[in-house]
């Protein structure tokens, strides 16, 4: 089987309400749809979150010239091929080796985003070829997993309660664990916001904290200490985005509650070092923003072994397989749970695995990861309108 074609499909469309975390504000969610084409008529299908999307489309139109031709169940070969396209290489210098020349620094995060794109949709052709679902290539039994929702998000003008409201909905809908955007105000009025979602949840509802990077070590020492009487699962991305597996280190010696990371690593190599540092409880790589989903399996082996629990970020449709093959290795997927917080992900798929009145991920039977996609939709959301 030789792969004759990449085709990717930037969408955006406008959410009902600006919010923000402690870091930006998304008045609009954001996906590109990758296609993978062979010469079988199999198509995988991809997503990548992240941008510039021009420059992750444009960056997949001179990889798809690296591929053609070759074999997409060769997704390790594939993979390496491409990544080498980010570092200089001997006769890579003005494309001589048929590679893109080294890709530029401003570049690498684009890079690494295109790579995933393609590669989850070389495991969605793996999947379609064998006829079976990702998870069950991968050793997985479980249909259902576990999942948790995620809001909270800050909203101009909204009184610090209004996500109570929010998070008893989740708690209705069958969510047993949920996750409360953190970090963006002082500790006192956190902690206003903390107690009262603890208030609605109740006290055996799992309750993490997605805090976006807004402390340094020792201000997050004194705010874990602060929330550590609401019971709280884990801390993730609580370090400014310049601390490193040191900084998380001193960090983890003194904070009473675990610490999360890893949606904003680019690769396994700078996961491992957060692995290896001892620090993390769990590690969140997000296969749609970067790297793919070969670099998860990757990482998730390598947290396995380390005694470190995956629990991957966003895109459960893609995530919810890779946890399904690491049982007790994986905490779950991760959901927002309505419609509002990323309508792409909502409308483009006709089919797919998602969250249900369980608190339960469903996974279908269908091959590959699934998905069933809504071409109208697509049309409808895309850039390329
Ligand atoms: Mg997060």
């Amino acid at each position: 089987m030789k792969i004759t074609e990449v085709i990717t499909h930037p969408m955006k469309v406008d959410i009902k309400q600006a919010s923000w975390t402690a870091h930006e504000m998304s008045a609009s969610a954001a996906l590109i749809l990758f296609e993978v084409h062979t010469d079988e008529g199999i198509v995988g299908y991809g997503e990548v979150q992240g941008g510039s999307q021009h420059v992750i489309c444009e960056l997949a139109r001179q990889f798809k010239e690296c591929i053609l031709g070759m074999d997409p169940l060769g997704h390790i070969e594939i993979w390496e091929k491409l990544f080498s396209a980010t570092s200089p290489r001997p006769g890579g210098l003005g494309s001589w080796d048929g590679l893109p020349g080294p890709l530029s620094r401003e570049q690498r995060p684009q890079a690494m985003a295109a790579i995933g794109g393609i590669d989850i949709a070389l495991w969605d052709i793996k999947g379609k070829v064998a006829n079976q679902p990702v998870y069950k290539l991968l050793g997985g039994t479980s249909t259902k997993v576990f999942t948790y929702s995620t809001g909270g998000y800050y909203v101009d003008g909204e009184p610090l309660e209004a996500c109570a409201e929010e998070f008893a909905g989740f708690v209705e809908k069958g969510y047993r664990a949920v996750k409360l955007k953190t970090g963006a105000l002082g500790i006192k009025r956190e902690l206003e916001r903390i107690r009262a979602v603890r208030e609605v949840i109740g006290p055996r509802t799992k309750l993490m904290l997605d805090m976006n990077a807004p402390y340094n070590v020792q201000d997050c020492i004194a705010f874990a200490r602060a929330v550590e009487p609401f019971n709280i699962y884990w801390l993730e991305e609580p370090l400014h985005w310049y601390l490193q597996p040191a900084d998380y280190v001193r960090l983890a010696e003194a904070s009473p509650i675990p610490l999360a990371h890893g949606e904003r690593e680019w690769s396994r190599f700078t996961v491992r070092d957060f692995i290896d540092s001892g620090a993390l409880g769990f590690v969140q790589f997000d296969s749609t923003r970067y790297a793919g989903f070969t670099e998860s399996l990757r990482i998730a082996h390598y947290a396995e072994q380390n005694g470190v629990i995956i629990a991957p970020h966003t895109a459960p449709q893609i995530h919810a397989h890779l946890v399904s093959a690491f049982g007790e290795a994986a905490f779950g997927a991760e959901s927002h749970g309505g419609y509002d917080r990323h309508p792409i992900q909502h409308g483009l798929y006709s089919e797919c695995a998602q969250a249900m009145p369980d608190g339960m991920v469903h996974l279908n039977e269908r091959p590959g990861f699934g998905l069933e996609i809504d071409f109208d939709y697509v049309k409808s959301a895309s850039l390329d309108n």
